[in-house]
């Protein structure tokens, strides 16, 4: 079981969270627990790490962990009520907090801040977290204790920032995770572990559900059960359309597809340790355990549902390469994304018409600059005539595996699109057929989800 930001957000919500997940053990199952750090702490050590290299102010730094302290205190004491526990976790957390404070002055000192020094600073928002959820299963009477990612087993790649499992992790986790289940609930960071030199990385924004799946996998769990603030995984995103329902069962392909394309609430790498011995996937709400939330599955008989969920990628920026120099000439195409990865861009959508003679490409808004600087350097002279950047683009895709081989799909979508005056400026649908996805102005973007939200049904009980 995985638990989020909000369900751990304060005391009073992890004293919810050791109670729900010691009602499932008292019926006999075995857990395995991963958490990520309170809500908005990330963000607020992220934040800070920032400010700290940028000004140089302690005074900010000491505000910070000032603060930091008095939201852990105030965790520990909500969320376990009993001075013996409370007192043992503090004074871990102070520990940890000294610890961090110090790194931070560092940075302010140093006017630096590496991607190593992010991840280790961003690790503090777990490490602070896992200690309260085990002192408040302690109170309980249920036997517990924290673990990092790295001291569960997880090694990875030294891709801070973004890192990848080492093979090796599933039996290091497995060996040292599984023989505690019988006797008490393992309590493991989230989103970060440590390379083979026993540095801290992490795994990415939201990477906690990645590590929910990395144990699950390791350890073979029965089922993988990611705990949020949302009934499961729903046709669209609640913020956008408030009619969005829950899906009850997708299969694993929707489920990626959907967060590769932007769904944020499964982390784009979550379901590949599941797939990997078909352990089923749930998505639950932790304030409404009684709701049946969404299983993903492996595979699922053919549903009529063509549509499953319509997805939003928002901070995109397109760029379209062009030039009549391009047609007939062989290898732009691969000399243009092998200038891109050079340069570390990300690449979201591609486009080439038939007629050669342009390319549009979509990437991360943050790397359209480099994109385009890298690309004038490659094709400095001749073939590219012109590169026009848009900074205010959204990608939208509709996904579901039931749109393969059934015609329609596409002059359904733009239709719908074409009736309610959305302007589609580039389109891209995979041979897999899984989806099909369009870039539209940023202002666009929220129309185009609604609309085809209705189009397909979704808002209707099934
Ligand atoms: P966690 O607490 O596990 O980190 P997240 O915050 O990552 O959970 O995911 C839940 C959030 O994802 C919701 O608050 C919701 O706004 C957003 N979201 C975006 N798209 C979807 C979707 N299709 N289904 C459910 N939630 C979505
Ligand atoms: N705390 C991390 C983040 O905010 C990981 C997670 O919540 O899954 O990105
Ligand atoms: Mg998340």
């Amino acid at each position: 079981m995985k638990f989020g930001g909000t369900s751990v957000g304060d005391g009073i919500r992890i004293r919810h969270v050791a109670e729900l997940a010691k009602k499932y053990r008292d019926e006999g199952n075995e857990i395995a627990l991963v958490t990520s750090a309170l809500s908005g702490v990330t963000d607020a050590l992220l934040k800070n790490a920032k400010d700290a290299s940028e000004t140089g102010k302690t005074s900010g730094v000491k505000e910070f962990i000032a603060d930091l302290t008095k939201q852990h205190h105030k965790a520990v004491k909500d969320a376990i009520g009993n001075s013996g526990i409370e007192e043992k976790v503090t004074h871990h957390l102070d520990q940890r907090i000294e610890e961090l404070e110090k790194a931070l002055i560092g940075i302010c000192y140093l006017g630096e801040l590496t991607p190593r020094s992010i991840d280790y600073i961003s690790s503090y928002g777990e490490r602070l977290a896992a200690p309260i959820i085990a002192g408040s299963f302690n109170s309980l009477g249920v036997n517990s204790c924290s673990f990092t990612g790295g001291e569960a087993g997880i090694i990875t790649t030294d891709e801070y920032g973004n890192a990848k499992p080492l093979e090796g992790s599933y039996s290091l986790v497995k060996e040292r995770i599984e023989p505690l289940l019988n006797e008490c609930i393992p309590v493991i960071c989230g989103f970060i572990a440590q390379n083979e030199a026993g540095i801290i990385t992490t795994l990415g924004r939201g990477g906690s559900d990645f590590t929910a799946s990395i144990v699950g996998a390791a350890i073979k769990a029965n089922e993988i059960w990611l705990w949020k603030e949302v009934d499961g995984i729903m046709t669209t995103d609640p913020n956008i359309v408030p009619e969005a329902r829950p899906i009850p069962v997708i299969s694993y392909i929707e489920a990626m597809e959907l967060s590769y394309f932007g769904a944020k609430v499964l982390h784009p790498r979550a379901i590949e340790p599941a797939i990997r011995h078909g352990i089923p996937v749930r998505v639950k709400n932790t304030f409404h355990p009684e709701v049946p939330g969404t299983i993903v599955v492996k595979d699922q008989k053919l549903s009529a549902d063509i549509v499953k969920a319509v997805t939003v990628i928002k901070n995109v920026a397109l760029f379209n390469i062009s030039g009549a120099g391009m047609v007939g000439t062989i290898g732009v195409a691969a000399r243009v994304f092998t200038t891109l990865a050079n340069a570390g861009v990300n690449i979201v959508m591609i486009s080439q018409g038939s007629s050669e003679a342009n390319i549009s490409l979509v990437v991360d808004a943050s790397h359209l600059d480099k994109a385009v600087k890298a690309i004038k350097a490659e094709f400095k002279n001749g073939i590219i005539k012109e590169i026009t950047p848009d900074r205010n683009i959204s990608v939208v895709a509709v996904v579901g595996a039931g749109m393969a081989n059934t015609p329609g799909v596409a002059g359904r979508v733009f239709g719908a699109l074409g009736k309610a005056k959305v302007n589609v400026i580039m389109i891209s649908q995979g041979s897999s057929q899984h989806n099909i996805s369009f870039a539209v102005s940023g202002d666009g973007a929220k129309k185009a989800v609604s609309v085809l939200h209705k189009e397909f049904g979704l808002d209707q009980a099934k």
